[in-house]
């Protein structure tokens, strides 16, 4: 489960139309990506999927079920936001439990959770420390972690990995790539990274200016760039 339809959906703040009308569909178990660049309306259309904002016209569908009211814990999705959001004062377990914790779920069930999350992402040995004594990577994971323990239909990512070093970054790739492998569950990952999008994505969703230029798989975006502008962005000559 993890389909996921917008139908001509639009965005406006005030006056300024930031997402025109746009249709999209996101497959079960798809690594969609948006890209484009800074101000294109990537995050603002990532919110919108996930309920933090509101659309200001068109459907949002989950599972062929209307979503566009539901606040965003209602959705079945999460949202994975950079390590610095994870609170300092707990322990990873605390940490990842918080979600589940709030929804007031069982404790034998809790454990259940964190204990497969911790072994998806190699943090078993690591759950009784706070984030302040982790490396960048392992506190991204933590991070996914709490994504992961709500086990929602499709993971959301807003430039997860934008304040790890270019190396770290490198290998947070892979294991966010392992990791949609291993959970086989859709993720839609914004980046202004072509790099992230070309090696990461099973569909590259390239916008510009709140429009969707172009949708296709890397290699038919960098193959057959629909103009100047994707392939300027995807790096290859047209
Ligand atoms: P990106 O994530 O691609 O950098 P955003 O989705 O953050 O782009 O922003 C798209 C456009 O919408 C930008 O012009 C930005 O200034 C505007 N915008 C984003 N959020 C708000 C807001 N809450 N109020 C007004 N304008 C906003
Ligand atoms: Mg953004």
């Amino acid at each position: 489960m993890g389909r996921i339809t917008l139908d001509k959906v639009t965005k406006k703040f005030g006056d300024v139309e930031v997402i025109p009308p746009l249709d999209l569909t996101i497959e079960d178990g798809e690594f969609v990506v948006f890209v484009g660049p800074s101000g294109c309306g990537k995050s603002t259309l990532l919110r919108l999927i996930a309920g933090l904002e509101d659309v200001s016209g068109g459907e949002i569908r989950i599972d062929g079920k209307p979503a566009t009211d539901l606040p965003p814990a209602k959705r079945g999705l999460a949202m994975v936001f950079q390590s610095y959001a994870l609170y300092p004062h707990m322990s990873v377990r605390k940490n990842i439990a918080f979600p589940m914790k709030m929804a007031g779920m069982p404790e034998d069930e809790q454990k259940r959770r964190i204990d497969n999350a911790a072994r998806a992402l190699n943090l078993t040995d690591y759950l009784d420390r706070r984030p302040g004594q982790l490396s960048g990577g392992q506190r991204q994971r933590v991070a996914i972690g709490r994504a992961i323990v709500r086990e929602p239909a499709a993971f959301l990512f807003d430039e997860p990995l934008s304040n790890l070093d270019a190396a770290l970054r490198v290998g947070m790739r892979m294991e966010i790539s392992e990791l949609h492998k291993k959970l086989d569950t859709t993720m839609i990952y914004v980046t202004h990274d072509q790099v992230e999008a070309m090696t990461m994505a099973d569909k590259i969703v390239v916008l510009r200016a709140g429009n969707i230029e172009q949708v296709g798989s890397p290699l038919e975006l960098y193959r057959n760039p629909r103009n100047t502008f994707v392939a300027g962005f995807i790096g290859s000559p047209k």
